[in-house]
């Protein structure tokens, strides 16, 4: 009786079309203080200028979803550079090179009272190699005045600039339109795989984890094709390589093998390719390198692979160097700051000497299994069934929530609604996927729950 009137394909339907799909992915770009920030807060629609005095700052979260004209897009929030420690040039050449890379589309910011100035010419030849669509914001136009000013950015040769006063508003509207335009229907690295098609992995972890010593190790021993980017005279940016018998797709191999040295504050960059390459793979191995303590960074790195809803393996690295006592607190540590990850298949492994690299596979198959599992509704709704029977939502305010049916309304990774007759505490909803979980298995995936109330 609970289902009556519910068709699971028009929930499926209507969730999709809600926001699962691939975005297409907008870079803004330029030197410090042009208005970036201003810009990408306009963009977002946030009232507030949210313009902080933050060097050396760390963020995890670089990218945002937006909405113009009922078309959603992602904005790459470049504004938080290190720039103290790239220097400007090198941080806004970095900027743009990152832009090359995960952008279908820049909006590259110039400050119409300054003029063109060397730097940004500098950025205007990266871009136009990178051939990807650019459209050119003339900021800090907060008045007819200011038009003039606009009008000499012709000279960058990046066609006709967008008078902007991001500040104010004025002219992002038009700027806007432009840059639906410039970007594409749907993005360029479709998130739907081809049946039999190479599946796509993401080697992540903070600088000196391994990744390129491991990229190394199973590259170097197996067949490499070298997977260029069409009118680009770059690096490869993926590299397809052979193992356990079948052909995977690394992708961003270029971040790990052209390595930016930097010292301090690097968080920034590897920020940002981190976030690049979660958005083109579909499961994440995250390397830990055992022999020194977690560090922040390490769970947060795991958690965007988590908040991006990618497969997740974890590789704890350099096994060869660890001793009886730091195994002890290595243990130790894996459950107090790797608990939301339980799930994850672990290998323990050297990308020195080789030690397990072969365990890779079978643990990567695993979690892009668990990512792809569909639960029939009928099996769902007789376990949630079940499960509202025998450990009921707590009442509160004399009132029981109650679950009354569920659907899986999608995969990659497991989706699910729920519809309840009233508010589901948070507490009750980690019991109800931990006992998804245990019920229909799941490794190495974020599950996603969602809760609908029926009056
Ligand atoms: P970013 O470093 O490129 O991200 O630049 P911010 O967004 O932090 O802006 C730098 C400064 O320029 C701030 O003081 C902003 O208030 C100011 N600014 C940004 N956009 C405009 C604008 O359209 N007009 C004026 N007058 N100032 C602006
Ligand atoms: P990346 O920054 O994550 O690409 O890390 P690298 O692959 O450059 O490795 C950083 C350092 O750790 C290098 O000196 C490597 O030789 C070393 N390293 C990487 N993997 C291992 C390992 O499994 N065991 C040991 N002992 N050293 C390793």
């Amino acid at each position: 009786a609970a289902q009556e009137g519910f068709d699971p394909e028009q929930v499926n339907e209507g969730l999709d079309a809600a926001g699962h799909g691939p975005l297409p992915v907008l870079a803004v770009v330029g030197r410090p203080n042009v208005g970036k920030s201003t810009l990408v807060n306009r963009i977002l629609g946030r009232r507030e200028a949210v313009v902080e005095d933050r060097p050396g700052v760390t963020r995890d979260r670089v990218t945002y979803e937006a909405n113009w004209s009922g078309r959603r897009f992602k904005v790459v929030d470049t504004g938080g550079w290190e720039q103290d420690v790239l220097g400007i040039d090198a941080s806004v050449a970095a900027q743009a090179e990152f832009a090359i890379e995960a952008a279908d589309a820049v909006v590259f910011v110039v400050d119409a009272k300054v003029g063109a100035t060397d730097t940004d010419e500098a950025v205007v030849k990266l871009l136009r190699r990178a051939g990807k669509p650019v459209v050119l914001c003339a900021n800090k136009v907060d008045g007819p005045y200011g038009e003039a000013d606009a009008a000499t950015l012709w000279s960058l040769g990046l066609g006709e600039p967008h008078p902007v006063s991001a500040l104010h508003g004025r002219g992002t509207g038009d700027l806007l339109d432009a840059v639906l335009e410039a970007l594409p229907e749907a993005p360029e690295q479709t998130f739907a795989v081809p049946l039999g098609g190479p599946r796509r992995v993401a080697l992540l972890g903070r600088p000196n984890v391994g990744k390129s010593s491991l990229l190394n190790k199973v590259a170097g021993e197996e067949r490499v094709v070298v997977d260029s980017v069409a009118g680009t005279t770059r690096d490869p940016v993926d590299e397809l390589i052979e193992l356990g018998g079948k052909t995977w797709k690394f992708v961003d191999t270029a971040g790990i093998r052209r390595r930016v040295h930097l010292t301090e504050g690097a968080d920034f960059y590897a920020s940002l390719r981190t976030a690049a390459a979660l958005e083109k793979a579909e499961v994440a191995v995250v390397l830990i390198d055992v022999s020194e303590s977690l560090a922040e960074q390490d769970t947060r790195i795991v958690s965007m692979a988590v908040e991006a809803g990618r497969a997740v393996v974890i590789a704890y690295n350099k096994w060869d160097l660890l001793d009886e006592e730091r195994r002890y607190y290595l243990e130790r540590e894996i459950e107090q700051d790797l608990a939301q990850v339980a799930w994850a298949p672990r290998v323990n492994i050297s990308a020195h000497t080789g030690r397990h690299v072969e365990k890779l596979v079978p643990a990567i198959e695993t979690a892009l299994a668990g990512w792809e599992t569909r639960v029939p509704t009928g099996r769902l709704n007789a376990f949630l069934g079940e499960l509202v029977a025998g450990h009921p939502h707590p009442i509160r305010g004399g009132k029981q929530p109650r679950i009354l049916f569920g659907t899986q309304a999608g995969t990659r990774p497991p989706r699910f609604v729920l519809f309840a007759s009233g508010f589901l505490e948070a507490g009750y909803r980690r019991f109800v996927e931990r006992r998804l979980r245990e019920e229909f298995g799941f490794p190495g995936t974020p599950v996603q729950i969602s809760v609908r109330v029926r009056e």
